[in-house]
């Protein structure tokens, strides 16, 4: 997955004269070279971060590296573990200067055009005061309308696109990608950690969406995008509206996206087969409706089975969102998950394990109750929903990574499961060839617990 809140700041602060450059960590196992090489060679002001919370300490350990290189550069951190820590962040990591809090593009801007001694006035950024205490300055009120963004600077991103392919069988073409065209979600499921957007839903029109697109479509000839939206379809009207426009000058690019059930109807779903969508996720989350409704609203699997015959019925591929571990998960509760997965017409599921971030609901909760709704071990590098850290009252560990590989196990082993794979070499023929070339990697995934692709 690129880095596309980093893109689009760079963009951003590129627009409004601030030079800047991006090195993905991810995509460069050689970063420390890299950025030494980039920071001797720039010599550049500030140093920005983004991280989650499994990448933390590999940030802290790369911005200690920047301050003995380049002493005096300021470190900025941003992205969603940070603005969930806040003050903690700078109270306990001396090398960190700066938090921004929430999206990153104007506050970013404001506070490298700041002078040092005047940024306690930018709003939405965590800093050290006189006495050197940090302090939040307090969320900025006014946020940027989404359609005077530039485009994310993909450019800037080495490799891009083809370091940056779907997971396998998650593509019809390639190249592909991923695209951001909203932010935030007014939803509050437990599990999830909102620090960023909060509860607001901000979206880019139809019309710089087709724009996007085509974009994407002529600069890097991309056939396919996966838009990493929490809510795509959540205003109705824009998604309507840019599949109309899309159907009337079509760009030649399939597309996937991840919605709630609630905002889907067959009309839609018509419109949105008819402007290429290949594939929607679904958040299910757990088939167990007494343990869903404990973690977020409007806990009907029914409505949930109905909105997935439509999605087939539309003729797009389904994708099921999976969690387990939650708090109140018993065995008895991922055996009935199971079972209503597996009677679902789904054409592939990704299953996580539950893991409180900083930021969530439950998060707070499972601190505040001790030891009365699990045990969590709180270890942020492990904190990548592919390690149980938090196990449920009166389960075990070794039992959940039991029953965690016989649910995706026995999923491969249904023999219409096997056939979906097999319709893949015409429906997705790069998948296939990559599959093949990866076929080592997979035999050991096999062998393990390690679940293919992540999130949405
Ligand atoms: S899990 Fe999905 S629906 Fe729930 S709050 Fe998060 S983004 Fe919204």
């Amino acid at each position: 997955m690129p880095p596309l809140g980093l893109a689009s700041i760079s963009a951003y602060l590129t627009s409004r004269g601030l030079a800047n450059d991006i090195i993905d960590c991810y995509a460069h196992p050689d970063s420390d070279e890299l950025i030494i090489a980039h920071l001797l060679r720039e010599r550049p002001a500030f140093i920005g971060f983004s991280c989650t919370t499994s990448s933390f300490f590999d940030g802290e350990r790369l911005a200690r590296l920047a301050k003995s290189t380049l002493p005096g550069v300021q470190v900025v951190f941003g992205g969603v573990h940070v603005s969930a820590m806040q003050e903690k962040v700078l109270e306990e990591y001396p090398v960190i200067d700066y938090v921004v809090v929430g999206e990153g593009e104007e506050t970013l801007r404001e506070l490298l055009a700041t002078p040092a001694g005047q940024r306690d006035a930018v709003a939405s950024v965590v800093l050290r005061g006189a006495d050197g205490r940090p302090f939040f300055t307090g969320r900025r009120k006014e946020l940027l309308d989404l359609d005077t963004l530039p485009f994310p600077d993909y450019a800037k991103l080495a490799g891009y696109p083809q370091a940056y392919t779907l997971p396998i069988f998650n593509y019809p073409k390639a190249p592909n990608a991923s695209c951001l065209s909203s932010r935030g979600c007014p939803y509050a499921c437990s599990y999830c950690d909102r620090s960023v957007f909060k509860r607001s839903f901000r979206y880019n029109s139809a019309d710089y969406l087709y724009r996007h697109l085509s974009f994407l479509r002529k600069t890097y000839d991309i056939r396919h995008v996966n838009f990493y939206d929490d809510q795509f379809t959540f205003n109705r009207q824009r998604v309507a509206d840019f599949c109309r426009m899309v159907m009337d000058a079509p760009l030649g690019m399939t597309f996937n996206c991840a919605a709630r059930a609630e905002h889907l109807d067959f009309e839609l779903l018509i419109l949105m087969k008819s402007a290429g969508c290949w594939m929607i996720s679904l958040g299910i989350e757990t088939g167990d409706e007494e343990l869903l409704a404990a973690h977020r609203q409007n806990p009907d699997l029914v409505m949930m089975r109905e909105k997935i015959a439509l999605i087939k019925k539309a003729g797009i591929r389904v994708k099921g969102l999976l969690m387990m571990g939650l708090p109140g998960e018993t065995e008895a509760s991922i055996k009935k998950s199971q079972k209503y997965v597996y009677s679902l017409p789904i054409d592939d599921f990704n299953l996580a394990k539950f893991t409180p971030f900083p930021g969530s609901p439950v998060y707070r909760q499972i601190k505040e109750a001790g030891t009365s709704m699990g045990t969590f071990h709180e270890d942020w590098e492990k904190m990548d929903c592919m390690q149980f850290q938090f196990i449920p009252k009166g389960m075990e560990l070794a039992r959940m990574e039991e029953l965690f590989v016989d649910f995706y196990r026995a999923h491969f082993q249904r023999p219409r499961v096997m056939w979906s794979y097999v319709a893949m070499l015409w429906k997705s023929p790069d998948s296939w060839l990559r599959f093949l070339r990866h076929l080592p990697s997979f035999i050991r995934f096999t062998s393990t617990n390690k679940r293919i692709g992540k999130g949405k």
